[in-house]
């Protein structure tokens, strides 16, 4: 079937316009994930690295799963390759960090890089509720969550850091705010505006232990399983259920900022179709919306 091979090749990239960037990338389970988020130089995952991915500086690693991991030094080599003189910066979760540069060490080596001349890329390892700069971005800072799944996963947000007038100068004049400053008060707050949430690969549940994800514009986060006798496969392999997006929409309701809602990583046993017909099933009409399939 034409529509299924479509959304079977990695290579063949899903866009998204969403408030924050046009978002885009390929996400099925067990094939690949990687989302690119050009206008904030991010990138989640690298299961899969096209050449559109190479200008991008930040990459995050949620898991270590082959589908999202994959890619990560190909994306660091073509780099190399092509001449981009800049450090990419990875960032992965601090408990598999170490791992991940025995993993890359070995690598290289297998590929005949001399130990002498071996040089691990910028790694940045990552732990939960800790909010920091990206590396060339101060505008954007980025703030990883923990999240549940078969092994240890990182969702994370990305915020958009800003200085605003407090709002007791606001009725102030130039001059007026200009004599303030001479006179050393700070006029000005610091304001983290939530951009883009993502969770990682993880069970439904995960989306309200970090119910903050729905004051970001948009939030990423999968939706493995569709089908009503697929809920007990979910909980097994630690995935979500469109069941419990739901469930965490209805519980979340008024509160939900997203202005999109992407849902990712659907299992490879449906088709296109299948996925729509689903959605079109499964969730109440006032959240439709907001919800984009990432097919
Ligand atoms: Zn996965
Ligand atoms: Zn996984």
């Amino acid at each position: 079937m034409n529509e299924s091979k479509n959304i079977h090749n990695a290579l063949r990239q899903v866009h998204v316009n969403t408030p924050c960037s046009p978002i885009s990338g390929f996400s099925i389970s067990g094939l690949a994930t990687y989302i690119q988020i050009p206008e904030l130089d991010f990138c989640i995952d690298m299961g899969e690295c096209p050449l559109t991915a190479i200008p991008l500086d930040h990459v995050f690693l949620t898991h270590a799963h082959g589908d999202h991991a994959r890619c990560l030094m190909r994306h660091h080599s073509l780099r190399k390759m092509m001449g981009v003189e800049r450090d990419s910066v990875y960032y992965i979760p601090e408990c598999i960090s170490e791992n991940a540069k025995a993993w890359i060490k070995s690598e290289a080596l297998f590929e005949g890089v001399a130990e002498s001349k071996f040089r691990y890329p910028e790694i940045e390892p990552i732990t939960a509720g800790k909010r920091q700069f990206l590396r060339y971005r101060k505008d954007i800072a980025l703030e990883a969550f923990e999240v549940k799944h078969s092994i240890p996963t990182m969702g994370g947000t990305l915020y958009f850091y800003k200085k605003k007038l407090k709002d007791e100068f606001l009725g102030k004049n130039a001059a007026e705010i200009i004599e303030l400053r001479k006179n050393g008060v700070e006029i000005t707050r610091e304001v983290y505006e939530p951009l883009i949430s993502f969770m990682g690969d993880c069970l439904g549940e995960s989306l309200l232990d970090n119910r903050q994800v729905f004051q970001s514009k948009v939030l990423i986060t999968e939706c493995t399983f569709l089908d009503d006798e697929d809920e007990a496969m979910s909980k097994k392999k630690g995935h979500s259920h469109l069941k419990d997006i739901v469930r965490a929409l209805n519980e979340m309701d008024g509160d939900i900022k997203c202005e999109k809602i992407i849902l990712s990583h659907f299992s490879m046993k449906y088709s296109d179709k299948h996925i729509r017909d689903a959605l079109d099933k499964g969730i109440p009409e006032k959240f439709k919306d907001k919800i984009v399939a990432f097919i």
